[in-house]
């Protein structure tokens, strides 16, 4: 690819990550544009975190979220209680006990699924502990978006996690099987082990402000 062309395919990024900001403020997220992790961990650390001043954190399943480095370093917080529920240590009942007890923390940090351009999110969760605190219980959310999440609308956004979201998902998760863990194709199965159980379509932060949204100017997560 030519000097020129490159140019033109970081203009046109910017160009749709701007876009994104707009519409997602217009829905009144709470919008930070970031450059990479390691600057979506500093606006959240410099930015976020201390005006919340939380005192309890948890968090979804999020790859976008553990490139960023954030947890670590809220986990050495002093006296920042951080409710862990996805230790392979943890028996299954405790992780569902603490995932309960997540809904009631000050802070909650994750990614979704798909952002439209409209500014709009979408999420499909097996649990739905991630969809639940998106929805209600914290009293701040922080999303960690990567820009490859983008898309035009909500059925784009739907048919991106169907088709490519959920499989690659699926194949993180060893201990389940899932038909599409050998395809790479979603059949909409009837596992016991399906991942795809809620889909949850946010389209305004209620109340405004809670929602917060870190977009990165990277490919991350899946
Ligand atoms: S519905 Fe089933 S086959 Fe489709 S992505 Fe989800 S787990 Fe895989």
């Amino acid at each position: 690819m030519t000097g020129s062309m490159e140019g033109t395919r970081d203009t046109n990024t910017r160009q749709r990550l701007e876009r994104c900001r707009r519409a997602l403020e217009k829905n009144h997220f709470e919008v930070y544009l970031a450059a990479h992790c390691a600057e979506a961990r500093e606006i959240t650390l410099e930015k976020i975190f201390p005006p919340i001043g939380a005192k309890s954190v948890s968090w979804g399943d999020s790859l976008t979220l553990y490139a960023t480095g954030v947890l670590d370093m809220l986990k050495e917080r002093p006296g920042l209680e951080v409710i862990e529920t996805f230790s392979e240590s943890l028996s299954r009942e405790t992780i569902l006990s603490r995932r309960r007890e997540a809904l009631g923390v000050d802070l909650f940090l994750t990614g979704t699924n798909a952002v439209t351009e409209t500014g709009k999110l979408v999420n499909l969760d097996m649990v739905g502990n991630r969809v639940s605190a998106i929805t209600f219980g914290p009293k701040h959310v922080v999303l960690y978006i990567g820009r490859n999440k983008i898309v035009p609308n909500v059925a784009a956004g739907i048919e991106r996690i169907r088709k490519v979201a959920a499989p690659r998902n699926a194949l993180r998760h060893h201990h389940l099987q899932t038909p599409c863990q050998e395809t790479s194709c979603c059949t909409d199965c009837d596992s016991p082990d399906r991942i795809c159980n809620t889909w949850c379509i946010t389209e305004k932060s209620y109340p405004r402000g809670r929602i917060k949204v870190v977009l990165i100017n990277r490919e991350e997560g899946l």
